[in-house]
């Protein structure tokens, strides 16, 4: 926050009393204009990095190749740039090299939104060639310069622009967006690895559903390197009124707070199976793990939508069904998947289970006594010496069918009443092979 700004200046006045120049600049100077909370401070100084390195007893050399160091102070860390050029370009037809440039104004150029190229100095005075404060005013997301050129020189910076524009709520500059929609194609340079960490921050952000309908109308994920999901939906249709949309769409992302969980409700309602969640994961390089959290919640939904239960079906029914898919799934995931059920109602209503299932699905989870078989009050082991039969399949088989009668709350959940539950159970099966 404000204190870290202060550390930051601090640091510039360093680099100042030795002769050099030295800003604050980029995302902390708009964050900080606009009240958000800042994160991380960059400086850029017409300082080398190794007289940088000098000047500092804690420095960690970063980037070294980019002109960054790493200024550690107080435990807070501080990228240190050398005002530079940028020359990667992603068709990689020159090699990836820095050009180091004598002013700020130069370095500031080299940035992508004209609201992250301005820069404060340690008088306090805001340094803004290209309109930023205006832009940040109008609320407008613009690029700095040409935005086809800047677009075709690093196309991250299209999902970067949506991802702006969605976080504050601005509009894409005219020229920029046609830009972008001119220069999509170029998104097939993006490593895939960058894409699913740009749209991450989108769905982790204030406005999901804001910057699934940039990605929607710009058609911008059609043209990345592996395919992702091309049809998403019209999440604006979602509200009921079109002129609180933007007010209504926001309060029911923030309800759900967790990122996987808007990641698990945005494929449901793209109406992917639990097979495509994982593979669209996988695509954008999600940790398997990850992943898998995530294509469960969606797993608990097509349990019970592809359950076939009749109207009219009592309640017992339906509560078997669940008790197995949070077994299959996991407790975790079938919360997160209520968590999304009572944030976006179409989702529970194609599962055709009739009015009110959700609240009761609640109450069900609620009340189980264990939805894992770690949890049970019986082991494998036990139940193989009670029988006095080899290991086999059989044994998980059975610790399911007790697990799934202990979450209906049919038998207790203690080791007598699972051995004897077990223990009816092969009575009235026998012969077992
Ligand atoms: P946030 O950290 O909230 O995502 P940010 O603007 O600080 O936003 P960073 O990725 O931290 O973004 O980059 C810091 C600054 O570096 C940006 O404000 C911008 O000036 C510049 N920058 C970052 N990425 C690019 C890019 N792809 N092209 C041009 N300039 C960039
Ligand atoms: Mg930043």
């Amino acid at each position: 926050g404000e204190s870290s700004w202060q550390a930051g200046m601090s640091l510039a006045a360093v680099l100042e009393a030795a002769g050099h120049e030295a800003y604050l600049v980029g995302g902390c100077v708009r964050d900080r204009l606009l009240g958000r909370e800042i994160r991380d401070i960059d400086i850029a100084t017409s300082a080398l990095p190794e007289q940088v390195m000098e000047l500092f007893p804690k420095v960690v050399p970063t980037g070294l190749k980019h002109g960054t160091v790493t200024v550690v102070r107080d435990g807070e860390h501080f990228e240190v740039t050398t005002f530079r050029h940028e020359s990667a370009y992603s068709d990689a037809r020159h090699p990836d090299e820095v050009v180091f440039v004598r002013d700020l104004r130069e370095d500031l150029a080299r940035r992508d939104f004209t609201i992250n190229a301005m820069a404060v100095g340690t008088s306090g005075k805001t340094v803004d060639p290209f309109g930023g404060l205006d832009d940040l005013r109008r609320g407008l997301v613009r690029c700095v310069g040409e935005a086809e050129e800047r677009f075709g020189e690093d196309a991250l910076r299209m999902l970067r622009g949506i991802r702006f524009a969605a976080e504050f709520g601005f509009a894409l500059e005219e020229a920029t967006w046609s830009g972008l929609l001119a220069r999509r194609e170029k998104l097939r340079h993006v490593a895939m690895e960058r894409v699913g960490s740009e749209l991450d921050k989108m769905m982790a952000g204030r406005d999901p559903g804001e910057a699934v309908r940039l990605l929607r109308t710009s058609n911008l994920l059609a043209f990345a390197k592996e395919p992702l999901p091309t049809e998403l939906p019209d999440l604006a249709g979602l509200a009921s009124d079109g002129s609180e949309r933007d007010e209504e769409s926001r309060t029911v992302w923030s309800r759900l707070p967790n990122p996987d969980a808007r990641w698990a409700a945005l494929w449901l309602l793209s109406g992917a199976d639990r097979a495509l969640a994982l593979e669209w994961a996988r695509r954008l390089k999600f940790s398997i793990r990850r992943g898998e959290a995530i294509a469960a919640v969606v797993g608990v939904h097509g349990r019970l939508a592809g359950s076939a239960v009749e109207p009219g079906t009592d309640d017992s029914e339906k509560r078997r069904i669940w008790a197995e898919a949070v077994i299959r799934f996991g407790a975790e995931a079938a919360r997160m998947y209520l968590d999304v059920a009572k944030a976006f109602p179409s989702v529970p209503d194609s599962v055709r289970w009739g009015e009110g299932w959700v609240r009761k699905a609640e109450d069900w989870l609620d009340r189980m006594p264990a939805s894992a078989i770690r949890e049970l009050a019986v082991r494998g082991d036990e139940l193989v010496a009670l029988r006095g039969l080899k290991a086999g399949p059989w044994v998980a088989e059975e610790l399911n069918r007790l697990l799934t009668l202990v979450a209906l709350e049919a038998v207790p959940n203690e080791a007598h009443a699972l051995k004897s539950a077990a223990a009816e159970g092969w009575a009235a099966k026998k012969p077992d092979p």
